[in-house]
């Protein structure tokens, strides 16, 4: 398709024309999980948000043309004391977390990136960024502990557009006697006892978080790429230091050249966190709904809005997805997505505009022919929506129920004795131990039929 992609570039804070550095060969790096906890509904937008980016750079520039990297953080304090909590070691901890988010993003119907490194694979790499980074003057040895001193980097703060003052204030920065300056940021520091580390320059000890993203997009990509992609919490300090970092290191003028971030995920319209009590594992929907429900509710949004997660929204891409389910064909050949339908997403990833064109292609589908019908269901395929047969999708609904059919009439018998005596309320509670495992009971013209709720 000849029309330009547009994308939102948080350096600079604006919209902007999306010119690759080398049109044949796109990189875009998308910071991944620490994993020290069941992935949760707030790093599953992420996933499907990128995912969808890299599926419209595939469908402009070619499969071949987009290398996708995003990395697994296996090292942290958050980890380390996960760990200890949890009383398992941090290499079974990383690799049950890390299978588990692999699992999601099954479930999400997300494609793997080109490349998944994880931190601890490449420590030595991190070791080669920090002396050059010492060697120039940009970092400092104190005590077996390596900083970045961030006044040396003038452009420090361009990301998020504030200045440095105005950072160090609006967050918590890290206090440190070691430090020559409170907003300078670790890159090396000692392990203490039983902790993982490595051999340096600098004594045994392990890399600062933000130093895995500058040496792993550079591993893969260069120096300088197209896309840096993340949640908006990752704007400051995780971003900035790592434009800090990769610039001063590789001496280049820029590091990524569009930076796009999605937004946060609210429950309910309260901020999603462990002190509040309502984070929602990903892994807590597998038993209960198809995860193209998920994903559809997760795209309702534009990605740099809030979204706000209910069971109404839920229910809503229930119903959308049981309703294109009855359009839908098998896909035998290649069909061409109309390119009026398909430039919302090219017009920074407009997802809603997207699913608003798919509702068109489904009332042409529906009325139309099989011609319709296999350009609505390719449409839908482009973001990773009716890629299970309909018999797939009908299974799963089934799995909902967790009561064997014998049972569900025997109580059904129940309830109408129970309603012949005027046991109303013995009906009623039939009627919900029945709903809770999944059954509606609708009573209709003096019979009893049950359905799948
Ligand atoms: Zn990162």
């Amino acid at each position: 398709m000849n029309k330009d992609i547009y994308l939102s570039n948080s350096l600079g804070n604006k919209k902007e024309k999306f010119v690759p550095l080398n049109k044949n060969n796109i990189g875009m790096y998308v910071c991944g999980p620490t994993v020290y906890d069941d992935p949760h509904i707030g790093n599953a937008r992420p996933l499907v948000v990128f995912d969808i980016l890299f599926k419209v750079l595939k469908c402009k520039y070619g499969k071949k043309a987009v290398t996708y990297v995003r990395n697994i953080t296996d090292i942290d304090d958050k980890i380390i004391n996960s760990s200890i909590e949890k009383k398992i070691s941090i290499g079974d901890l990383t690799d049950k977390i890390t299978k588990k988010f692999h699992e999601d993003c099954e479930y999400l119907n997300c494609e793997t990136p080109n490349y998944e490194p994880k931190a601890t694979e490449n420590i030595s790499l991190m070791i080669e960024m920090i002396n050059q980074l010492v060697e120039k003057n940009f970092g400092y040895v104190i005590n077996n502990h390596v900083y970045f001193e961030v006044n040396k980097f003038k452009n420090y703060g361009n990301l998020s557009n504030k200045k440095l003052d105005e950072l160090i204030a609006g967050s918590r920065v890290e206090v440190s006697e070691n430090k020559k300056n409170p907003e300078d940021f670790v890159l090396w520091k000692p392990s203490k006892n039983n902790e993982p580390s490595w051999d340096s320059p600098w004594g045994k000890g392990r890399p600062g978080w933000h130093l895995e993203c500058s040496v792993m997009s550079k591993k893969y990509l260069g120096d300088t790429f197209d896309i840096h992609g993340g949640g908006r919490d990752l704007i400051f300090p995780h971003h900035e230091n790592e434009i800090a970092q990769s610039v001063c290191a590789n001496q280049n003028k820029s590091f990524a050249n569009y930076w796009v971030h999605n937004g946060f995920i609210t429950m309910s319209n309260e901020k999603m966190a462990k002190s509040q009590g309502n984070i929602l594992k990903i892994s807590d929907f597998r038993s209960k709904i198809n995860g193209q429900i998920l994903r559809l509710a997760l795209i309702s949004s534009h990605y740099k809005q809030p979204l706000d997660w209910n069971d109404k929204l839920l229910d809503e891409c229930q119903k959308t997805l049981d309703k294109w389910y009855t359009c839908y064909v098998k896909i035998k050949s290649k069909i061409l997505i109309p390119e009026v339908d398909l430039n919302p997403l090219y017009d920074d990833l407009n997802t809603p505009g997207y699913l608003a064109n798919l509702h068109k292609l489904f009332d042409k589908a529906q009325n139309g022919d099989l011609n319709n019908k296999e350009t609505f269901v390719t449409a839908c395929n482009f973001i990773g929506l009716l890629t299970e047969t309909k018999d797939k999708w009908l299974s799963y609904k089934k799995i909902k129920i967790s009561i064997p059919e014998k049972e569900i009439l025997s109580k059904i018998k129940d309830r109408d004795k129970a309603r012949n005596n005027k046991d109303y309320a013995l009906a009623d509670k039939i009627r919900k131990e029945l709903s809770d495992k999944g059954v509606l009971i609708e009573d209709k013209d003096g019979k009893t039929i049950w359905k799948i709720k």
